[in-house]
């Protein structure tokens, strides 16, 4: 397994790679890597000759300077891991290497990017999204390989392809969880042992709201969840949304098949998201 710490050292072994005919999964990350990840990295060893994982903390997606501040880094774990799992080589920039001047662009993902996450992380879209059609510029891959965990993501990036018009194949991969059902997330890490206790019920929710969506009103799936939180003595949650799995937009009334809920919870100063198909 190759590590490159450089743009142009990256480039040359995708161009040549490319040329000799061979397809490149890409699998992009922040570090801090776990089987959710290391799940993506399978699913592309698999389906590619060559697999390129990024290793990247990305500044400007970050809304909350704090949470930038204390997000994980186990580099040399990662790499441990991505050479267990068959990665061929690691894009480990310098966050001067890849923004050697400031850097502003403004994406227009309409509805997509203004509800849920965009709405309580005002930028977060627009610095993943310049993030990632920087990334696909320099790796390009046939496929790349994004978590469901990250829904709203998911279909921001989806949109980014069309826009730019961009010739990449992007592959949707389930959400991996703990055993007790919690959403793995390399911010879980940092949570205290209480808060660790107390987050399976935020999957246990989702399982308990599923299970009412047969034949539900969502206002009544809301409802449902606000209460469950609202006595919660150590979890507070942000918001839980019913919504549409392709646009994003709420659902009101009946529930419809492809409805989703997604939620965002903090445990402390821990901001946890996931989601469920409701039906
Ligand atoms: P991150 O390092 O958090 O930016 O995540 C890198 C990629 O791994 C993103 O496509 C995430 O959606 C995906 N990912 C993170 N956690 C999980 C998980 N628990 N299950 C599936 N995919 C995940």
């Amino acid at each position: 397994m190759r590590v490159f710490n450089t743009i142009a050292e990256t480039r040359k072994f995708s161009g040549q790679a490319r040329s000799e005919g061979k397809s490149i999964g890409f699998v992009p990350t922040m570090g801090a890597l776990h089987p959710g990840h290391i799940s993506l990295v399978e699913r592309a060893r698999r389906e590619n000759e060559l697999v390129v994982v990024s290793i990247f903390v990305n500044p400007i997606q970050f809304n909350n300077t704090a949470d930038l501040e204390k997000y994980p880094r186990n580099l040399s774990s990662d790499l441990q891991l991505l050479k267990a799992a068959g990665c061929d080589v690691v894009f480990n920039p310098s966050v001067s290497e890849m923004y050697p001047e400031k850097i502003e662009r403004h994406y227009d993902f309409g509805a997509l990017a203004t509800v849920m996450e965009g709405a309580f992380r005002p930028g977060h879209f627009d610095g993943v999204a310049i993030v990632v059609h920087k990334l696909f510029d320099i790796v390009l891959p046939h496929r790349a390989y994004f978590g469901e965990k990250d829904y709203q993501q998911l279909q921001i990036i989806r949109a980014l392809v069309r826009q730019e018009d961009l010739q990449v194949n992007i592959v949707p991969c389930p959400i991996s969880r703990e055993n007790d059902g919690l959403a793995r997330s390399s911010r879980n890490e940092r949570l205290t042992p209480e808060m660790r206790n107390a987050a399976p019920f935020i999957y246990q929710t989702l399982l308990n709201a599923q299970a009412l969506a047969t034949n539900a009103e969502s206002g009544r799936i809301i409802e449902y969840v606000y209460q469950q939180f609202a006595n919660h003595p150590l979890l507070k949650l942000e918001y839980f949304v019913v919504a549409n799995s392709d646009d994003l937009q709420p659902v009101s009334g009946k529930i419809k098949p492809g409805s989703f809920g997604f939620i965002a919870v903090f445990a402390g100063d821990i901001r946890l998201i996931d989601n469920i198909k409701l039906i």
